[in-house]
């Protein structure tokens, strides 16, 4: 009897269980299919891209891009939505920057550079000097004052093209355009012209922020386009006497007032657990920010709406989040990571988007315990979308949440194209495929549907 109890028991649990994974992957498949046969995402991403436009920290076009996506937001039938005051830098470009070698019969070649962000700039009148080219900080250091002092250092070393993962690459290159600025400035360089951080080879500058150290000398400097980079290394063999000359007028004003921009559904069961899904606003003042990072802001709005369209009533909250400044400062990730803090507010997972809005490859979950559960109870269900389940994942806005223990987690997509449009003037809305967007979305919308259901 005992044994016949026993089986009827395992076979209830069983059934039971089959009979929620079937439930689970009809959800996944409901939302998948409204993702891509109706898709707002990429309506709202071309508004963002084509009607806005460049969105940097502190310009009109970042506050235009607060007040439309909460505007979107307050159309879903939400139960809250509002803004994080968070003050962000106020860097602004100036004019149009000029780039020139100037070999030793003192004919000058235009090389297209960019100023990278919050440089100081160079005075109208420009800088000239010698320039030495270095492949490495080390090589730098190791070369000494004698060698800097008054010259313009110039860091070529390329993204290592035979990374899969090409955000590795970029990982390994950055040093130089972060670090570069204040390492040269040490020994007494007068500004740095940085190779810009792509695998393709072309002829657009990509920006990017540097960091400036406390206590150094804040030095002009530039990224130059890879193609820039191959010539004025050749150049430069054949012609070491050879001038560089640069004119940027940038400046940092006084920080600027802006916002985040937060959505919600409030949990039906237990809303104090919250599950945040974002992207960053802001983008380079150069680009669109298509894929950088109007496709993960609008993914993340698209998570909402999907839910909400389908009548499900997730037992644990789900918001999601527009932060603000992301490139040049992170001000408004660290902010919401303060406000959460402050209002001890319980985050069960934060997923971020901003790889750009290429096709799924995966969901990467950063934390081992979340990883396993994650792994183990849905990873079956993703399989019919061809998305796995990677142990790697995370996104810089929502890093701040690491300290309380959230776990980190990213909608991780084929990079390899990234990297050709990232902080550039190509970085525009045609570059976004309609399906690879919708995907996206759907991914993160199924996993966070399973995270609001079960927990972790
Ligand atoms: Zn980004």
């Amino acid at each position: 009897m005992k044994h016949f109890y026993a089986i009827i028991l395992i076979c209830i649990t069983l059934s039971s269980a089959l009979a929620q994974s079937e439930t689970d992957s009809s959800r996944l498949k409901k939302i998948y299919d409204l993702a891509l046969s109706q898709p707002k995402g990429y309506e709202w991403l071309e508004h963002l891209c084509n009607k806005i436009g460049p969105r940097l920290s502190g310009s009109p076009q970042a506050q235009q891009a607060v007040d439309y996506t909460k505007k979107i937001m307050d159309t879903l039938g939400l139960d809250r939505v509002f803004l994080q005051e968070v003050m962000v830098p106020n860097w602004k470009r100036g004019d149009k920057e000029i780039g020139r070698i100037i070999d030793s019969k003192k004919q000058k070649t235009e090389v297209r550079v960019v100023a990278l962000g919050n440089a100081v700039g160079t005075g109208k009148k420009g800088i000239e000097a010698s320039i030495i080219e270095v492949k490495s900080l080390k090589e730098l250091a190791e070369l000494g004052k004698s060698k800097v002092e008054g010259k313009i250092v110039f860091f070529n070393r390329p993204m290592d093209v035979t990374k899969i993962r090409t955000f590795e690459a970029y990982g390994g290159a950055g040093d130089q355009r972060r670090s570069g600025p204040s390492e040269a400035a040490k020994l007494g360089a007068i500004g740095v012209v940085v190779r810009s951080l792509t695998t393709s080879i072309d002829n657009y500058p990509h920006t990017g922020a540097l960091a400036y150290q406390l206590n150094v000398p804040q030095i002009p400097a530039v990224a130059i386009s890879t193609q820039g980079a191959e010539l004025l290394s050749k150049m430069l063999k054949q012609d070491p006497q050879l001038k560089f000359y640069f004119r940027t007028t940038c400046e940092m004003l006084p920080d600027a007032l802006s916002y985040n921009v937060v959505g919600e559904i409030k949990g039906s069961e237990k809303p104090d657990e919250i599950i945040v899904v974002g992207g960053h606003l802001d983008s380079w003042d150069l680009a669109k920010g298509a894929h950088d990072d109007g496709t993960g802001c609008v993914q993340s709005i698209d998570v909402l709406r999907l839910i909400k369209a389908l009548g499900i009533k997730p037992k644990r909250t789900i918001r999601a989040v527009m932060f603000m400044n992301e490139e040049n400062g992170l001000r408004g990730g660290v902010k919401y990571a303060e406000l959460a803090q402050k209002n001890n507010e319980k985050h069960i997972a934060a997923i971020e988007s901003d790889g750009g809005g290429f096709t799924p490859r995966g969901l990467g979950v950063g934390d081992e315990r979340a990883f396993e559960i994650i792994q183990t109870r849905w990873a079956k269900l993703f399989v019919p979308y061809m998305v796995e389940i990677q142990n790697q994942g995370g996104g810089a806005d929502i890093s701040p949440l690491r300290n309380q223990g959230v776990p980190l987690m990213s909608l991780n997509v084929d990079s390899q194209r990234y990297f050709d449009y990232h902080h550039t003037e190509i970085d525009t809305f045609d570059k976004v495929n309609l399906r690879e967007l919708q995907l996206g979305a759907a991914a993160m919308a199924g996993l966070i549907y399973l995270i609001s259901e079960y927990g972790l």
